[in-house]
C-alpha cells in the first residue's frame, strides 16, 4: 500500500527575509521544503535553525538557471527586494525576476506543480490611483532605476498568466505590498531596518524628502498567512491578489513612532529622495478578504515592537554589525 507523503514545496528565496518565515511555517504544517536560494540577499542564518530537520533540505542555486526536481508546489519568492540590492546589479536583478519565471514555470508545467509568483505592489508604480486594485494596470517608469525591478515583476506576471493560458499550469500570483518584521538585515536599506537601527543607535533618522509620502506596512507573519492561504485557494483563483496591510502611514510618522518605541534620542535629517520614488501606496485588499478569507491582524505599532525586540537582541549580539550597516 502506498504511504501518504506530505507534499513536497520549493520555496525560491527561502533564505531570505520572507522565505525564511514562509520555510519554518510549512515545516511547522508538517510539509517536506526544499529551500533554493543563491544567497545574494539571503543568510545562511535565517535557516540555520532548520537544518538537519529530517523535512528540510537547503540547495545553493540561482533561478536563472533552470532547476529539475519533483515537487507539489512551487513559492517563487527569488529576487531581491530592496531598493539598494535590487539597483546594485540591474541587469541581473531583471534576469532573476523573467529568466526565473521562466525556468520556474517551466518546471511548475513538466511536474504539473502550481506555482505561486511573490509579485508586488512596484506594479503600480507610482499610482494616480488610490487605494490600488487589481484592475489598476499602474504607472511605471520603464527607463527608470527601479525598472529593473517593477518591470520584471510586470513581466514575470505576463509569463505567468501566458503559461497559465496556454499550457494550462497552475498558478497564483500575489501583489505584496512593504512587510517587514524580524529578519530583515540591518543593512537591508528598506525603510522599517534603517529606521529601528539608526534609532537604537541613537543616528539621525535618514527621511529621504518631505517624509509625507505614505507607505502601508504589514508584519510578516500576516503575510505568510496570506501565501499558504493563496497556494490553498480554488484551483481556478489565479490572483492577481492584494496582499498587504491597509493601515497607511506617512514616513515621517513612522519616524516618530520607531524613535518613541526605541526610546531613542535621534533627531531627524532629510535626504534626497530617490527618482520614481512613489508617493503613495496601500492595498485594497477586498478581493484577498472575500476569497482568501485573509486579512491582517497585526497593527503596524504591535508588529514594531516585535521588530524593534528583534533588533534590540542583535545589537547587544553583534555591535558592529549594525554599525556598519549605517
Ligand atoms: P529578500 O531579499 O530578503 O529575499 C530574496 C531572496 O531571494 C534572498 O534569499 C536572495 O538571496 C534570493 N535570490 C535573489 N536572487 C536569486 C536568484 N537569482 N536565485 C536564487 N535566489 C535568489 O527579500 P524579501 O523581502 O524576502 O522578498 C521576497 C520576495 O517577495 C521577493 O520576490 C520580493 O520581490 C517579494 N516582495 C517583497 C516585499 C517586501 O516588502 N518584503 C514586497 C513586495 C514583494
Ligand atoms: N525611505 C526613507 N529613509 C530610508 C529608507 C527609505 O525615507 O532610510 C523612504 C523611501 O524613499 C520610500 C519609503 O521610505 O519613500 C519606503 O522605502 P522602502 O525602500 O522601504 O520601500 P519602497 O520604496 O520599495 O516601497
Amino acid at each position: 500500500m502506498r504511504q501518504m507523503r506530505p507534499a513536497r514545496i520549493l520555496i525560491t528565496g527561502g533564505a531570505g527575509f520572507l522565505g525564511s518565515h514562509l520555510c519554518e511555517r510549512l515545516l511547522a504544517d508538517g510539509m517536506d521544503v526544499l529551500c533554493a536560494d543563491n544567497f545574494y540577499t539571503g543568510d545562511k542564518a535565517h535557516i540555520a535553525s532548520l537544518c538537519g530537520h529530517p523535512r528540510f533540505e537547503l540547495l545553493r542555486h540561482d533561478i536563472t538557471f533552470p532547476l529539475y526536481v519533483e515537487v507539489d508546489e512551487i513559492y517563487n519568492l527569488a529576487c531581491p527586494a530592496s531598493p539598494i540590492h535590487y539597483q546594485f546589479d540591474p541587469v541581473q536583478t531583471t534576469k532573476t525576476s523573467v529568466h526565473g519565471a521562466i525556468n520556474m514555470l517551466g518546471l511548475a508545467k513538466r511536474v504539473k506543480a502550481t506555482i505561486l509568483q511573490a509579485s508586488t505592489s512596484e506594479v503600480y508604480g507610482d499610482p494616480e490611483v488610490h487605494p490600488q486594485d487589481e484592475n489598476y494596470w499602474g504607472r511605471v517608469n520603464p527607463i527608470g532605476p527601479r525598472a529593473c525591478y517593477d518591470e520584471g515583476k510586470r513581466c514575470a506576471e505576463t509569463l505567468f498568466f501566458d503559461y497559465h493560458r496556454q499550457h494550462n499550469t497552475n498558478i497564483k500570483v500575489a501583489r505584496i505590498f512593504n512587510t517587514f518584521g524580524p529578519r530583515m538585515r540591518p543593512d537591508d536599506g528598506r525603510v522599517v531596518s534603517n529606521f529601528i537601527v539608526q534609532a537604537l543607535c541613537n543616528k539621525p533618522i535618514t527621511i529621504y524628502g518631505d517624509g509625507n509620502q505614505t507607505r502601508s506596512f504589514c508584519f510578516v507573519d500576516d503575510m505568510v498567512e496570506g501565501l499558504i492561504a493563496l497556494m490553498c485557494s480554488p484551483s481556478d483563483f489565479t490572483g492577481p491578489v492584494n496582499l498587504g496591510n491597509p493601515e497607511e502611514c506617512s514616513i515621517h510618522t513612522l519616524a516618530e513612532m520607531v524613535i518613541e518605541l526605541c526610546s531613542s534620542r535621534s533627531k531627524i535629517c532629510h535626504q534626497s529622495l530617490p527618482p520614481d520614488d512613489p508617493r503613495q501606496r496601500r492595498p485594497d485588499i477586498h478581493l484577498a478578504e472575500k476569497v482568501l478569507d485573509w486579512q491582517p491582524h497585526t497593527s503596524l505599532r504591535e508588529g514594531l515592537k516585535k521588530t524593534v525586540a528583534y533588533f534590540e537582541q542583535g545589537l547587544s549580539k553583534n555591535q558592529n554589525l549594525l554599525n556598519n550597516s549605517l
